[in-house]
């Protein structure tokens, strides 16, 4: 049953990502592309993906960790989230409609996964090198931070938390319940990863040239957060949580993400070397051709001699 949920939701995320990839990427954009290849851009990023891939592995497999580590935590931290704001969003539900829930059920499913993904895409694509890397990193600091909260302290979405909200998007159809719930415990709440990557994406797409996209997103972001709280999923602690944690990873990106992509380097070269990733460098002395790793930062030319310095993209 959920797996027709789930396949609408990932056919609906490739019509949007290709919907934005028509109204975003202007011409100006496509021009300035330096023409990397498929094959360069996979062998610059792939730790990117990689890292990003495992990170959003980590939240879905929950259940088998919460099992493995014992961490049976048997207490609930939602009344003291209800002890600062009380029935604070209750009032978010009092315009709801059937066709408000189906869609705002829509953009908290698809359009929230579509602009992550999208985001990834578009700046690799644009060959946005930096701002890619700061991205994936505040996207991976972002799923780090909040793991230990979602489990440690628990808080339960207010659907089912507060008598005056109800579960909206939980309980619009069975297919919607069994499809969230095969990951999500339902008290994942604080802080909110919906707002922490979509504010996130909105201050690093802020400073790039892609201005109808950050129009876009200053327009998606706050309909995100409207969302989360009319379905009855987070509390608006969770929201000025998610908002405060985007700043933070931004914050540690920008000034320590040189350092971090430095130590992170010295492991991407040992696993490339491992694997057998080979990358073609030549020398700019005498064009001698010396088969290497895309990561390495210097090489020496055996020929030569002369020392080259290598920059993957
Ligand atoms: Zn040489």
């Amino acid at each position: 049953m959920a797996w027709q949920l789930i396949i609408f939701s990932i056919i609906s995320t490739l019509i949007l990502i290709a919907l934005y990839f028509s109204l975003f990427v202007s011409v100006e954009c496509r021009k300035r592309k330096r023409g990397y290849t498929v094959r360069q851009l996979i062998n610059g990023y792939w730790p990117y993906i990689l890292a990003a891939a495992a990170v959003y592995g980590l939240l879905q497999a929950q259940f088998p960790i919460r099992q493995h580590l014992n961490l049976l935590v048997n207490y609930d931290c939602t009344a003291y989230i209800e002890h600062i704001e009380g029935g604070l969003v209750a009032g978010f539900q009092s315009m709801a409609t059937p066709t408000l829930t189906y869609l705002m059920t829509f953009v908290y499913l698809v359009l929230f996964s579509s602009i992550v993904m999208f985001t990834f895409i578009v700046l690799a694509y644009t060959e946005q090198t930096a701002e890619l890397k700061r991205f994936s990193l505040v996207f991976i600091l972002n799923y780090l931070i909040a793991f230990p909260f979602y489990l440690l302290f628990p808080v339960t979405v207010t659907g089912y938390a507060l008598p005056s909200v109800q579960p909206l998007m939980y309980e619009l159809h069975p297919m919607v319940y069994s499809a969230i719930t095969m990951v999500d415990p339902l008290d994942n709440c604080f802080p909110s990863l919906h707002v922490a990557l979509v504010f996130s994406t909105l201050l690093v797409i802020y400073g790039t040239n892609l201005r109808r996209y950050t129009v876009f997103l200053i327009f998606a972001f706050p309909t995100v957060v409207f969302s989360t709280l009319y379905l009855g999923v987070h509390w608006a602690t969770d929201i000025i949580a998610g908002m405060a944690l985007s700043v933070l990873t931004l914050h540690i990106a920008n000034k320590y993400g040189e350092q971090i992509l430095q130590h992170a380097n010295i492991a991407i070269v040992e696993l490339e070397m491992l694997i057998g990733v080979k990358e073609t460098i030549i020398c700019n002395m005498c064009a001698y051709k010396i088969i290497t790793v895309p990561h390495i930062q210097f090489v020496s030319c055996p020929q030569c001699g002369t020392r080259i310095e290598h920059s993957v993209l």
